[in-house]
């Protein structure tokens, strides 16, 4: 039933945005480690707005190498629907999911397929350390993990970032979900599969600088959460009904102090203080409640997720020529 190996296919798909620093070195590592595959392979290049030269490079490996393909989009879209493009354009039969800067090792790529060979549908690539990122990072990669898993109703594996291989079967389920909120790491955990996890030494960036800022780091994270769980939103109501037994209980204590000890026009701080607490969970309660309201004002609109600029389809054959 299963193909012979050298029938089958595997696809790269590597996101790319302002990567010409590091696209040469990637692209070598990358066909030593492929040539050595007893496979047929594509790379999709998905250009993810860059300014830079790095669709020029990009086309100057497919001028040399046609199985190389190339979706350039319109802008910047971030790295998650880069990504989704990405996983659309592929039509291997496994497909391994690879940063343009070199912190996912392509070298790990033939273990990832022998255990996929082995009947995994996913393998996951968990990071054992983090080269060349700082404290902060880590601690707090670290500790969003925790209260994402806490608060999600999918186990979404710690330190695995997107490195990952996939089979036909996973790659269509993700392709068949519409959302536009594209929470990949989310997504690639909750569609399931048989899931397996290998262990790796994450390299720190090979060339360039880090594309993902703290700011774009922030909104993946929130998104992370809101797309995953609704539990934030019960977490408020609790702590509303919580807020309004104590102020319950407060009335009654001034009623009866006022009743037998007698009232004085002190209780200025605590007022203020109480104001000022209730105030910021009035408010805070309305930003969560905010963040689930935008998602949902985005999804109803149903935009395309991406619109492509230019596609150059990779040239190796499909394994039954359609
Ligand atoms: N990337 C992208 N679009 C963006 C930001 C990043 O396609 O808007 C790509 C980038 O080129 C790289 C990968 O996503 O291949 C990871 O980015 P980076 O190394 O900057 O972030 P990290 O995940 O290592 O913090
Ligand atoms: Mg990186």
């Amino acid at each position: 039933m299963t193909a012979a190996p050298s029938d089958q296919l595997i696809s790269i798909v590597i996101p790319a945005y302002n990567e010409e620093d590091v696209l040469h070195e990637l692209q070598r590592r990358l066909m030593l480690v492929l040539n050595r595959l007893p496979m047929r392979h594509e790379i999709i290049y998905v250009d993810d707005g860059s300014q830079d030269t790095t669709v020029d490079i990009i086309k100057t490996f497919r001028d040399a190498d046609p199985s190389i393909g190339l979706v350039k989009l319109s802008r910047n879209f971030g790295k998650e629907i880069a990504l989704t493009a990405g996983l659309h354009a592929t039509r291997g039969d496994c497909v391994v999911v690879l940063d343009a800067d070199l912190q996912d090792p392509p070298e790990l790529i033939p273990q990832m397929v022998a255990a996929w060979q082995g009947g995994a549908d996913v393998v996951n690539m968990r990071r054992n350390s983090r080269a060349g990122e700082t404290l902060f990072k880590k601690w707090s990669a670290h500790s969003y993990y925790r209260i994402l898993n806490k608060l999600s109703d999918v186990t979404i594996p710690e330190d695995v970032g997107d490195f990952r291989l996939m089979s036909r079967k996973v790659i269509q389920a993700l392709n068949s979900l519409p959302e536009s909120n594209r929470y990949m790491k989310g997504l690639f955990a909750w569609v399931g599969f048989t899931q397996v996890t290998q262990l790796y030494d994450r390299d720190a960036r090979a060339a360039g600088l880090v594309k993902q800022n703290y700011p774009k780091l922030l909104a993946l994270a929130l998104e992370g959460i809101t797309s995953f769980s609704v539990k934030p939103l019960r977490i408020i109501s609790l702590v509303g009904l919580m807020c309004a037994l104590i102020a319950f209980g407060l009335t009654a204590f001034y009623l009866l102090k006022a009743i037998f000890v007698g009232d004085s026009v002190r209780g200025f701080p605590t007022l203020i203080v109480s104001l000022f607490f209730l105030g910021g969970l009035q408010l805070v309660g309305m930003g969560i409640l905010g963040e689930y309201l935008g998602r949902m004002f985005i999804e109803t609109k149903r935009r395309p997720l991406y619109f492509i600029d230019e596609q150059l389809p990779s040239h190796s054959p499909t394994r039954d020529n359609s």
